[in-house]
């Protein structure tokens, strides 16, 4: 049995953790952590997933490191910066390992993959992201991500910009450019989490479409990474390696 500890374990992803650690073969939920909560209580455990804030995942996870537990992380907001102050500490605990990863849909994990594979073949792509219209930011963390990633699978296969006259006369009316891909952001009622890339040449188009309709969706990611991490010392950044498509 691996013992694991949740921090963040009232809040929306925290307490939709806890119940998936409880339901996992060889896992066994040994701490339910929120704020205001001594992290010593997590002692037995030895994995520990952190959904909390920007704010708090730092100190959270030099106590974890500090004591030899692995960490799953999805808690958002990790600069270079960060990152390289994780590393730094990690290198002084050998055989410790830290997953942080921004999404850990498997969904949307593969609408990347494939989007990347896809983009060495097409001069002409854009991205639709959609979502609840109480979302802060646009284009979204994961639009942006793909962008990136079209963006270098574009420069790898040495694609030119797309050539459509529209899309250069139009270009500030429609939708933000991420590295050059454009990216349309729709808030609607109704609407969870959902993302189209768009792919066209002569004569046809291609759409690669993911749609997060609930929490539950980024569990498997979640275990996925518990079951991992004690395996992969250091710091991992998101979970494509640990499902073979990075
Ligand atoms: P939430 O506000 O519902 O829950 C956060 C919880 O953390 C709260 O219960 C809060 O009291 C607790 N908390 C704050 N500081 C703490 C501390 N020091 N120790 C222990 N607990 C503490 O938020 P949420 O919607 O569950 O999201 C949590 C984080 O996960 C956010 O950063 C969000 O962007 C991110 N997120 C990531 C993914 C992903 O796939 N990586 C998916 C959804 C959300």
């Amino acid at each position: 049995m691996t013992g694991v500890a949740v921090f963040g374990a009232k809040g929306r992803m925290g307490s939709e953790v806890c119940r998936a650690v409880e339901a996992a073969e060889g896992l066994s939920l040994v701490a339910a952590l929120d704020v205001d909560d001594d992290l010593a209580a997590a002692a037995s455990a030895e994995v520990v997933v952190d959904f909390t804030s920007p704010d708090a995942v730092m100190r959270n996870l030099s106590w974890c490191i500090e004591h030899g537990k692995h960490a799953v992380v999805g808690t958002t907001g990790f600069t270079e910066d960060r990152l390289d102050v994780l590393r730094d500490q990690l290198a002084e605990h050998p055989g410790v390992g830290v997953l942080v990863a921004a999404n850990f849909s498997i969904g949307a994990v593969l609408m990347m993959h494939f989007a990347a594979q896809a983009a060495a073949f097409y001069e002409s792509v854009e991205i639709i992201e959609l979502h609840h219209p109480n979302k802060v930011d646009a284009p979204s963390g994961t639009a942006a991500a793909t962008a990136r990633r079209v963006a270098a699978a574009r420069a790898a296969a040495a694609l030119s910009a797309p050539p459509d006259a529209t899309t250069q006369e139009l270009a500030g009316a429609r939708g933000a450019s991420v590295e050059g891909v454009r990216v349309h952001s729709v808030r609607l009622r109704g609407l969870v989490a959902h993302q189209e890339v768009l792919f066209g040449a002569e004569g046809e188009t291609l759409t690669i479409r993911h749609d997060s309709l609930d929490r539950a969706s980024f569990m498997p990611g979640v275990i996925a990474g518990v079951r991992a991490v004690g395996e992969r010392p250091g710091l991992t950044i998101g979970i494509e390696q640990i499902l073979g498509v990075g």
